[in-house]
């Protein structure tokens, strides 16, 4: 039988376990902070705990670990992307970001990626795995005990399917959110899908106050479909609905991604239908130049064009801004550096 991963669990969850065992529940917090707060995953060294129980612990249970395989440092501003190797070897890509207002990270979901949208690298190769909560939270450790660094942010836009792996991302911001353990604010993450509808009625129910970021790119259905197969299963009315229901019901802000892809998706007929579409949600759209990749022979518009798009959002009275582009120089974004390594080694 494979141990389960002690550092996957929420705070609850260690106390009840280590009731279970016939310890005290405060052994669990104490399990807890030394991973979530201390960041340190050598429980041999976590003196509090007497010795036989580490070792009755060890025998159903483990510490996931990752480590940095790579890392790429952006010389024009502070970015840096990094590569990490999963115990069964797997490789995932998280981006640290700095800005004005605090630290970010971007975070991998899963390993590969179901969803085949087609311009996105990740999918290329379909979904290997779900990532444990225990691997999202080591993502964000690693890059804050490198860099030295507190994050403050975290966008779950990295490789994968946030939706798609449910319960285990559930887990990680509740555990991330722990004022026993990082104390991260729920209004500081970011939860990035391709529209996965049942599951935005699920987590509207949950009521956190996360951000929840829709990756539109197109206001027809023919036209996403091409792009998205995700929207041949779930059409722009039923996201729309799911959406007005999420912003309703946790009074937030909705983002909506829009990748600008030349040709495709970035003409005037598209300016009139997303106002119509977005009318009456407290919405913020985000443009996103395409990345070309080798297997979607299309490309970005050229800035002015890009400009003029944003600014025929704002004329329509919806705020829009063009995504700034961090650490341009070591290029690759979604999935690209990732494939960039496999495909090599
Ligand atoms: N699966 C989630 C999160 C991961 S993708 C989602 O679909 O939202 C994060 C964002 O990057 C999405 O908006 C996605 O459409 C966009 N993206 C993926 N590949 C891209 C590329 N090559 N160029 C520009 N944006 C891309």
């Amino acid at each position: 039988m494979s141990k389960f991963e002690l550092n996957s669990m929420t705070l609850e969850e260690l106390k009840n376990y280590m009731v279970s065992i016939g310890e005290k529940s405060y052994r669990g917090e104490q399990v807890f902070t030394y991973f979530n707060r201390h960041k340190n995953l050598e429980l041999d060294s976590l003196n509090q705990l007497p010795k036989e129980l580490k070792i009755k612990i060890k025998e159903k249970a483990k510490v996931n670990t990752i480590e940095i395989y790579k890392r790429f440092d952006s010389k024009i501003d502070s970015t840096k992307k990094y590569l990490f190797l999963l115990e069964d070897k797997n490789i995932i890509e998280s981006v640290f970001m700095q800005y004005k207002h605090g630290n970010s990270v971007c975070i991998s979901t899963q390993v590969g990626c179901k969803m085949g949208c087609m311009f996105c690298a990740s999918t290329k190769e379909g979904l290997i795995r779900n990532l444990t909560p225990a691997e999202m939270l080591n993502q964000v450790y690693m890059i804050e005990k490198d860099t030295n660094e507190t994050i403050s942010n975290i966008v779950l836009m990295g490789s994968g399917e946030p939706l798609d792996n449910y319960d285990n991302v559930l887990k990680f911001i509740n555990i991330i959110h722990d004022e026993k353990g990082h104390n991260l604010s729920l209004r500081n993450i970011t939860l990035s899908t391709c529209g996965v509808v049942p599951k935005i009625y699920d987590l509207a129910k949950e009521n956190l106050p996360i951000t929840l970021s829709i990756s539109l790119h197109s206001p027809f259905d023919d036209e996403r479909s091409k792009i998205m197969p995700i929207a041949r299963r779930y059409s722009l009315e039923e996201l729309m609905r799911a959406c007005k229901f999420y912003g309703d019901s946790t009074n937030r802000r909705l983002t909506f991604e829009y990748t600008l892809i030349e040709n495709v998706n970035d003409g005037e007929k598209e300016l009139n239908e997303l106002s119509r579409l977005l009318k009456g949600i407290n919405a913020h759209v985000n443009l996103i130049p395409l990345n070309p990749i080798e297997e979607y022979k299309e490309e970005r518009p050229n800035r002015e064009h890009i400009e003029r798009f944003q600014k025929g959002l704002l004329k329509r009275n919806i705020p829009a801004t063009i995504r700034r582009e961090m650490g341009s120089d070591i290029s690759a974004s979604c999935g690209q550096l990732r494939r960039s390594i496999t495909d090599k080694e």
